[in-house]
């Protein structure tokens, strides 16, 4: 009888070039992936220099390894620039060290160069093991069995600068230090009058800056894919600045991308900037180039879930490669994970930076995509200091701006976009104050271009907000208001209660003529409970406020053997839980989608019992605040507390409020911005149109798309609250894999190759 040799799949990890947040999480979900798997994981250290030096430098990697490093910002593996491997010999090394571990299956963590590097190593590697077993520095025997290098990439760099996926592993960390130090300077700015030029890295791309300008509510932006038109472009920017300041405006910031060149392809470089600002200003001008900060601190949760997500469809693709496959690059496209050949990315992305050393910068916005471009002109437009001149023909109508529900971080981005995109196209605005009290009780103000100056970066709802939905004798009083301001259209930003007043509205047309108005409503809900969209506004910032929350529990909790039950809002929707989980590590996340039982409130006891016995020192648990009606948190926390005995102590915490609160995330208010310019080009064209459609807008496969309110109850499962197709349920599992104390599967008997 012929025994079959149980092959054991192997794979190194690895992070190169520059570091980005996020490359932990990343390194992590791809050793937990593997070896949940059954597959043996190595870790090379410091790049393409741990590769090409071998021994210790590629060592094998546990379970434990990759455990408290989620939340740390740069690599613990370290990375390296590494001149050797650029050459034949130095992959030659490379390739030795890798068949003396039996490894040709790697995930790389790293950009264009790195990938560019690997795909070089992948193509030679036939060739590199011909010559080893020719110098007999391998074995025949040693080459044959690794016929390929299967390669796979995940892009790790915070400029966002690699086509054929959305956003890469550090970007959206980068995005958040950017905000907050142009959010400080602003302030300090604002109180001297001054004005500050602020460098953001980039290389040849305008990611950060443009997000950043738009996010922060900058008044100038200049990026290597666009600039400024016209040979007077100094003047009108220096005017901008002036007139601004004539307009109220106390701060004038001009966001620099490093890579930024004017039209004739010479450098704008910040005392470039300084000087013409100087000049037509009359006043000091002060420079900050933020530099390294930009890549250092805690991941965002965003980072810290794609590329738990990322790692852990990478290091099943490596696994499962077959002997020819191409090498491919690991992204998000439309909030989905793909797979494509990465050389193809990275030949379009080199086009891209070729188009802008060529001075086609038609091309080069082109490559960057749709999205790009129309955050340029959206960004184009909010820098205004005023709106644009209407011409004496045109037909103004009036707009009516209204935020209901829960406070939304993000609400006040919006809010500003659309109040400033309608008055630059010449229509009146008007703010609904406290929401559909507003609209009962005639509190309504005109809005300026002025009056919403510095809302981007503010909490909260400056307009105000309310949940309340209005009783029946109260509509006729919604309808007199709109009668009374000739209300041409309304945008309501808010979540489930801004949702039910517009249906409340659109079933009352019959009574109610003034209600035949097109009405838009914005998702905004911490809670993400909203139907036909991925993502509401405010959901991230939220997340962000309960993954700090969770690191420091942790840190707290870490020195003295202790579980901790950690209470999240959502309601009944348990997106901020399962996410918050992913970000943080959770060993467990209670969701009343998934149900708890009294059978797995016993499992979860055993299991924390075993892990602390066995040197554990730290328990998370996150529980949805509406999870379980009996089995709350405080159940949850004596039941544990009562059978942990003195192996380890219980607390909980219950987060609360803070969840809500504190300044919008990067994402939310550029999302926010996103669906507001959306939605008042729908609003205008419906008012053109003379049609009364009453929507909302989504998010949904990276299309903005729009739905008849009317919809809106049936696609919501309305027992719970929440949406009847939540798409981030299919996270659950990585996160419960990733969170796992240890892999699941008994390795002597893996065979998965
Ligand atoms: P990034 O990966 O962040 O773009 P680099 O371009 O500096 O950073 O690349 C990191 C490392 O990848 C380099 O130091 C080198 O070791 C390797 N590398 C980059 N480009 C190539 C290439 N064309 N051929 C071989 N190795 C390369």
């Amino acid at each position: 009888m012929s025994t079959m040799k149980t092959l054991k799949p192997r794979i190194a990890v690895m992070t190169s070039g520059g570091d980005a947040q996020g490359m932990n999480a990343a390194v992590r979900s791809v050793v937990r992936t593997a070896l949940d798997m059954g597959a043996d994981c190595f870790a090379i250290q410091d790049g393409y220099s741990g590769m090409v030096a071998g021994g210790d430098e590629i060592r094998p990697m546990h379970w434990g390894d990759v455990g408290g490093i989620i939340h740390r910002g740069g690599t613990v593996i370290g990375t390296a620039r590494c001149l050797e491997f650029r050459a034949r010999p130095g992959r030659l090394t490379a390739a030795k060290n890798l068949i003396q571990k039996d490894i040709s299956r790697l995930v790389i963590i790293g950009g264009d160069g790195s990938l560019t590097g690997a795909n070089t190593f992948k193509n030679e590697w036939p060739s590199l093991l011909e010559e080893l077993v020719d110098t007999q520095q391998i074995t025949l025997a040693q080459a044959a069995a690794h016929p390929d290098l299967h390669i796979v990439g995940l892009v790790g760099s915070i400029d966002n600068d690699m086509c054929g996926t959305d956003i890469t592993i550090g970007a959206d960390t980068a995005l958040h230090r950017i905000t907050e130090a142009i959010d400080a300077i602003s302030s300090t700015a604002a109180s001297h009058q001054r004005a500050f030029i602020v460098e953001v890295m980039g290389r040849n791309c305008g990611y950060l800056a443009l997000m950043a300008g738009i996010a922060t509510g900058a008044d100038w932006v200049l990026i290597p894919e666009n600039p400024p038109n016209g040979e007077d472009w100094e003047k009108r920017m220096c005017n901008i600045m002036l007139d601004g300041r004539k307009e109220g405006r106390r701060d004038s910031i001009v966001v620099l991308s490093e890579g930024a060149v004017d039209r004739q392809g010479r450098e704008i470089t910040a005392s470039r900037l300084q000087g013409i600002l100087e000049s037509h200003m009359e006043e000091e001008v002060r420079i900050t180039i933020l530099g390294h900060v930009q890549r250092g601190g805690t991941p965002s949760a965003f980072d810290r879930n794609l590329s738990s997500q990322l790692g852990w469809y990478a290091a099943k693709y490596v696994i499962e490669s077959q002997p020819g496959s191409e090498s491919m690059m690991i992204g998000i496209e439309n909030n989905r994970v793909i797979h494509k050949p990465l050389m193809q990315c990275v030949r379009m992305t080199h086009s891209c930076n070729d188009a802008i050393g060529n001075r086609d910068f038609r091309t080069a916005l082109n490559i960057r995509g749709h999205n790009f471009k129309r955050n340029f002109r959206i960004l184009r437009t909010l820098v205004r200091a005023r709106p644009h001149e209407i011409p004496a023909d045109h037909q103004p109508k009036t707009f009516a701006i209204m935020n209901c529900g829960g406070p939304a971080p993000g609400m006040n981005a919006g809010t500003r976009a659309a109040a400033r995109l309608l008055l630059d196209q010449g229509h009146k605005v008007l703010g609904i104050q406290r929401g559909i009290k507003g609209l009962i009780n005639d509190w309504i103000i005109e809005l300026g271009w002025m009056d919403c100056n510095g809302w981007a970066p503010l909490g909260g709802s400056e307009l105000g907000t309310s949940r309340r939905l209005p009783p029946e004798p109260e509509f006729y009083s919604i309808a007199q208001t709109i009668e009374r301001y000739n209300i041409d259209g309304i945008l309501i930003i808010g979540g489930i209660s801004g949702y039910t007043v517009a249906n409340m509205i659109n079933s009352r047309r019959d009574h109610f003529p003034a209600f035949h108005i097109p009405m838009v409503c914005i998702p905004a809900s911490i809670d993400n409970d909203l139907p036909d969209t991925e993502l509401s506004v405010g959901t991230d910032t939220a997340l962000n406020n309960i993954m700090n929350a969770v690191d420091k529990i942790k840190q707290s909790a870490v020195a003295s053997n202790r579980a901790f039950v950690v209470e999240v809002m959502g309601r009944r929707c348990g997106y901020l839980a399962t996410m918050g989980g992913l970000a943080t590590g959770a060993e467990r996340v209670y969701t009343h989608e998934e149900g708890v039982t009294i059978e797995d409130l016993s499992a979860d006891v055993r299991d924390l019992t075993a892990a602390f016995k066995d040197g554990k020192k730290l328990g998370l648990l996150i529980r949805s605040e509406d999870a379980h009606p009996v089995y709350t948190t405080d159940f949850t926390r004596r039941l544990l507390e009562a059978e942990s005995g003195d192996i380890f102590s219980v607390r909980q915490s219950v987060l609360g409020h803070i969840q809500q609160g504190g300044d919008p995330t990067p994402f939310d208010r550029i999302f926010a911005t996103r669906l507001a310019a959306e939605s008042i080009d729908k609003l205008q064209a419906l008012v053109k149109d003379n049609r009364d459609d009453q929507l909302y807008i989504g998010l949904k496969n990276g299309e903005l798309t729009f739905n008849p309110v009317e919809d809106f109850l049936r696609q919501m499962d309305q027992e719970n609250a929440r949406p009847r197709e939540q798409w981030w349920l299919e996270l659950m599992p990585i996160a419960q894999l990733l969170a796992k104390s240890e892999p699941t599967v008994d390795h002597a008997q893996s065979n998965v190759l």
